[in-house]
Parts: structure tokens; sequence; C-alpha cells
């Protein structure tokens, strides 16, 4: 079943990711419902901290956007196919060597907004699957932003935190009316 998207400026959204520490049906039943959640809205990538939950979860599909960067999954280079929707569980990123490159991005939790943010090329994740085996992916490009994107997310950090001040200043009336739309809709409800 797909979940709700909490939207900016919902203070969920700034809460940093409890680490996994049992690798269960639960975990399963959760990284399937937020892609399920992620499909339904055409997205790329879900952080859970998206749909309310503060853990170190994360998923990404590359495959709907043009990507034609590079990757290496535990040393290999298998199709994509065979690893995406690929669920990302306690991951940490590092930086590689390579220039940064600037992209529009956007966000589900905020609809209809997006604006460029410059990030690093090329990153290392290592990360658990969802049977807690340890990955290593290196990757650049498209994926390698998605990667940097989500893993933000897990920490409370948001894209609007990564862009530069004339860029943010350019959105700030949109998320002003974001920030009371969400306001306004969690009003109604009791918890
Ligand atoms: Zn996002």
């Amino acid at each position: 079943m797909p979940f709700g998207i909490v939207h900016y400026n919902d203070s969920r959204l700034r809460q940093k990711g409890a680490p996994v520490e049992r690798f269960d049906d639960a975990l399963r039943q959760l990284a399937g419902g937020m892609i399920e959640t992620m499909r339904a809205h055409n997205g790329i990538g879900l952080a859970a901290q998206q749909v309310g939950l503060a853990r170190q979860v994360a998923v990404i599909d590359i495959r709907p956007a043009r990507f034609e960067g590079d990757w290496r999954l535990d040393g290999a280079r298998p199709p994509l196919e065979l690893f995406m929707p690929l669920t990302l569980v306690n991951p940490s990123v590092q930086i590689l060597d390579g220039d940064d490159f600037i992209y529009e991005e956007g966000c589900l939790s905020f609809p209809d907004i997006r604006g460029d943010v410059t990030r690093p090329d090329r990153v290392r994740v290592d990360y658990r699957d969802l049977d807690g085996t340890p990955h290593t992916l290196i990757c650049d490009d498209l994926l390698a932003r998605c990667v940097q994107h989500e893993v933000d997310h897990l920490n409370g950090v948001l894209f609007i935190d990564r862009m530069d001040k004339k860029t943010r200043r350019a959105l700030d009336r949109a998320l002003k009316g974001l920030a009371a739309a969400t306001k306004a809709s969690a009003g109604g409800k009791t918890a």
C-alpha cells in the first residue's frame, strides 16, 4: 500500500533517521510501500522521512530518468535491472574525486518546486540491503546525485539547504506557500 507523502515544512523531514537494527518483515514491508509510493508519484528516490518515519531507509529507481553515468556494485557492473529498485539501509556516503555539477533538482516533499543544486559528481555509498548484507556502490552522474539527495534526507537535510542563496531566495515565496499549506492540512488532524 502506498504511503502519504510528508511535505515541507513538516518537522518530520528534519529528523535524523535511526539506524535499522532488525532486518525483518516489517523492514521489507516499509521498503515495499516506499517503492510503491515513489512509483505512484513518478519519483526516482524516496527517503523514510518523506513517509513520516525517521529511519535510515531510502529507495531509489534511476531507470525512469535519463541516466547515462557509470556504476560499480561490489566491484562489478550488473545491469540496472538487477539492482533497481534499490533499497539503501543504513547508508553512508563518501565523496570521490571528480568535478561538481549543477542540476535542477526536484523532491516529492516539494511539489512543483525545482531549483539548481551543485553536488559532487562521484560518490561511494556503503549500505545494507534488506537482508542486512553489506554492499558498496560507486556511481556518478544522476545516480550519484540521487544517492546524495536521499542520504541527505536520512540526516534531516533538504535540497533547499544545498542551494546557493540566489536560487533559494527565488523560491522563497513558493516555499512559504507550501509550508503554510502543509501546516493547514496538519491542523485538521489530531495526530
Ligand atoms: Zn527529496
